[in-house]
């Protein structure tokens, strides 16, 4: 079996889901799961419509809500009356909220923003079955989705996973669930965070052990660069989870690591694929880094993230190693700041930070330490590659950069041989890029 999960942009229209119906039923033959969004913005939408009720209002926010899915159905030439059940629940629990006045609660948050995947599982299940792929719509819940309770942020109970199975194995037509959404024991609706679809796919693909997760979005997969600032960039055809983390760390924005941890946990790849380009081979994300260690290219892809300020504390006292380390990093945890790279000599130590808002607060308690100098506007580049580590790769890197004349520092190697990352001027980022495409990728 396939999990595929098609997200919020993948139905955001007419057009979109039936491209998504033809898409699955070229997979047919591999007993699709599919698993999707809710219709682009609608989840931000039911937000503003839950607020909107608590102070007594609403009625416009409900119509357009209404009439956008009301187009898609006319589009697509479905029966207006395919969503008329969840319309008629949410337009009683708009009037419910509006009647408790200002008690908006999480739990009632969660119940507005379910809507968004119940419809959209309802379209795209009404268009396969049009195309002659037989499917039905399944709130994630029915098929074993159970969770904690915890509201806007719930994680499936470790007993779903067997019920999952034993419910999806079972069906006998191609089931369109819900992402981002499921319930309590107690039978209350929950979701998973925002952006939770991608997780409740990655759970359902563990739950299966299946062959592959497809993640359908509007982009090609992961780049080997900024696509934006090195038009020749292409498509990572293969990495590591681990490498998947570095890049999106830095500034990758193709998805959000985490959410695809127990696929990863459970040993299933996770590809990411474009519905607009579905001949496209994507990425495939594999859990294993050792597997690809050596086989893949020396250097495969590199990210960065700008903003970047660095602080450096400069101290005698380090000479003799009395636990001043531990005291700096305590600093750090104190204002709740977490540092990206270190690099560490006998007198000093060099933190970066993206996040400034307590810089004062740290400064000041760093300033009992030692002398604190900070430098905002870098940024870090992040390179990985399954053998970034062999011999000569760190030379050809900063060679390259040095001959354009651009000043490293932080260099930072993982043992593991993972990433190299390092640090460079804010506005030698973009030149960066385009040397180090040039010379590691090509043309
Ligand atoms: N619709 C939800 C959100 O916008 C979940 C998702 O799209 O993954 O956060
Ligand atoms: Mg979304």
């Amino acid at each position: 079996m396939i999990v595929m999960k098609f997200g919020g942009t993948s139905v955001g229209s007419a057009k979109a889901i039936s491209e998504v119906a033809a898409i699955v039923k070229m997979y047919k033959k591999r007993k699709p799961v599919v698993v999707v969004s809710a219709v682009s913005g609608v989840t931000d939408t039911l937000i503003r419509l839950a607020h909107a009720a608590a102070e007594g209002g609403g009625a416009d926010i409900f119509q357009s809500l209404h009439g956008r899915h009301a187009d898609i159905l006319q589009d697509l030439k479905l029966s207006p009356s395919l969503c008329a059940k969840q319309f008629g629940e949410l337009e009683a629990l708009m009037k419910l909220t509006r009647r408790k006045k200002g008690k908006l609660t999480k739990k009632s948050l969660d119940l507005f923003q379910s809507f968004g995947e119940r419809l959209s599982s309802t379209i795209v299940a009404g268009q396969l079955a049009k195309i002659g792929v037989p499917s039905r719509a399944y709130p994630a819940w029915e098929l074993g989705m159970i969770t904690n309770a915890v509201f806007g942020d719930a994680e499936p109970l470790p007993s779903s996973f067997a019920l999952m199975k034993k419910k999806i194995t079972a069906l006998k037509t191609v089931p369109v669930m819900t992402g981002f959404i499921g319930k309590t024991e107690k039978g209350e609706i929950v979701t998973l965070g925002r952006g939770g679809s991608d997780y409740t796919a990655a759970i359902v693909g563990a739950a299966l052990k299946a062959e592959a997760i497809q993640i359908w979005k509007e982009v090609d997969g992961f780049m080997t660069t900024d696509p934006r600032i090195v038009p020749e960039a292409k498509v990572v055809h293969e990495l590591a989870f681990e490498e998947a983390c570095e890049l999106a760390y830095f500034g990758a924005k193709v998805l959000h690591p985490k959410t695809i941890l127990p696929a990863m946990e459970a040993g299933v790849p996770v590809q990411i694929l474009n519905t607009f380009k579905p001949e496209g081979k994507g990425t495939t994300i594999v859990s294993s880094f050792e597997e690809r260690h050596g086989k893949s290219k020396t250097v495969e892809a590199f990210s960065r993230k700008k903003g970047i300020t660095v602080i450096h504390v400069r101290s005698p006292e380090f000479f003799d190693g009395s636990g001043l380390m531990a005291n700096v990093f305590k600093i750090f945890e104190k204002y709740r700041t977490s540092i990206d790279l270190i690099a560490t000599s006998v007198v000093s130590i060099s933190l970066t930070i993206d996040d400034c808002e307590n810089l004062d607060g740290i400064v000041h308690d760093l300033s009992s330490l030692g002398e604190v100098k900070v430098v905002s506007g870098k940024a870090i580049i992040c390179m990985v590659g399954g053998s970034i580590n062999a011999a000569g790769v760190a030379g050809r890197i900063f060679t390259v950069l040095g001959q354009h004349e651009i000043p490293v520092e932080m260099i930072s190697q993982a043992a593991g041989g993972v990433s190299m990352t390092f640090v460079v001027d804010e506005n030698d980022t973009e030149r960066a890029l385009h040397i180090l495409h040039e010379t590691f990728i090509g043309r």
